[in-house]
């Protein structure tokens, strides 16, 4: 009983009311919201957020929460291009005040804590990551050996270029920009022998499963294995 009535406080719809959205690089778009009492999560989860102030076929989506727990605000962060779905173009349409809802935060993809830890983003699946990151930074906390993180654009368009790369000088994790999938397993063969206890991936399906195979293949069992799979991309 206990477990079903978390479940269903987990899944109640929260009313989100919008702040502001910021174009943080090319074609990438942050939309923020107020975070309403009571709402936690553990930096990774993701909501399912769904469009109110008009019909739109789906209106509900999954996104990852791009801000830290530690933040008074909920973000979601995303592409946009120049023929954006009904989905995004009524994203596009939201004015400071206006309402969406949200299912969540839910989902396993985080960290347990106290484990070496490589990340592995593909283009907007560094969402999660920057939740994760962000936290660590806010309480600016590092550890002995901190988190890797490759972060791989065959675009060379690194969203959060700026702030990650300062994470990465303050010492809080070791940031890569990588552009290319033989660059990717360059990285991960320095990575061989050193520990790693847990691989994270997130990113577009063919991406995250490519690189999981390669994990594998080098002998990574799969239980050290999480994977985001952001479908739609
Ligand atoms: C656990 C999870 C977490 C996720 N987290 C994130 C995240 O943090 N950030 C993120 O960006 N995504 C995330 N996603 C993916 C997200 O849910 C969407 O699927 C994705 O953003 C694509 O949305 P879309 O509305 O552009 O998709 P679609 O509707 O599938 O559109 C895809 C593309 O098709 C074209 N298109 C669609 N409709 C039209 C039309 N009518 N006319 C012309 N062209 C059209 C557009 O170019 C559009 O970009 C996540 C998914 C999962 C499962």
């Amino acid at each position: 009983m206990g477990f079903l009535k978390d479940a269903a406080a987990v899944f109640k719809k929260k009313e989100l009311i919008f702040k502001e959205r910021r174009q943080i690089s090319g074609d990438v778009y942050t939309f923020s919201f107020e975070k309403p009492e009571g709402v936690s999560w553990q930096a990774g989860q993701h909501g399912l957020f769904t469009i109110t102030h008009r019909k739109v076929k789906p209106p509900t989506k999954p996104f990852t929460i791009s801000s830290s727990p530690r933040e008074d605000v909920i973000e979601v962060t995303t592409r946009i291009d120049d023929r954006p779905s009904d989905y995004k173009q009524a994203l596009l349409e939201l004015e400071p005040g206006m309402e969406m809802t949200m299912s969540g935060p839910a989902g396993s993809f985080h960290t347990d804590g106290g484990e070496r830890t490589v990340f592995i983003a593909g283009g907007i699946g560094i969402t999660p990551f920057h939740a994760m990151l962000s936290e660590l930074a806010d309480a600016d906390i590092r550890v002995e050996t901190p988190p890797v993180l490759l972060y791989v654009d065959g675009e060379g368009k690194f969203t959060y270029s700026g702030e990650l790369s300062d994470i990465s000088d303050r010492g809080i994790a070791e940031v890569r920009f990588i552009e290319s999938s033989e660059g990717l397993h360059k990285e991960l063969e320095l990575l061989e022998g050193a520990d790693v206890e847990k691989y994270l991936i997130a990113g577009p399906y063919s991406m995250v499963e490519s690189v999981s195979k390669h994990l594998t293949g080098t002998g990574v069992p799969k239980k050290n294995i999480r994977k985001e799979t952001f479908i739609g991309y």
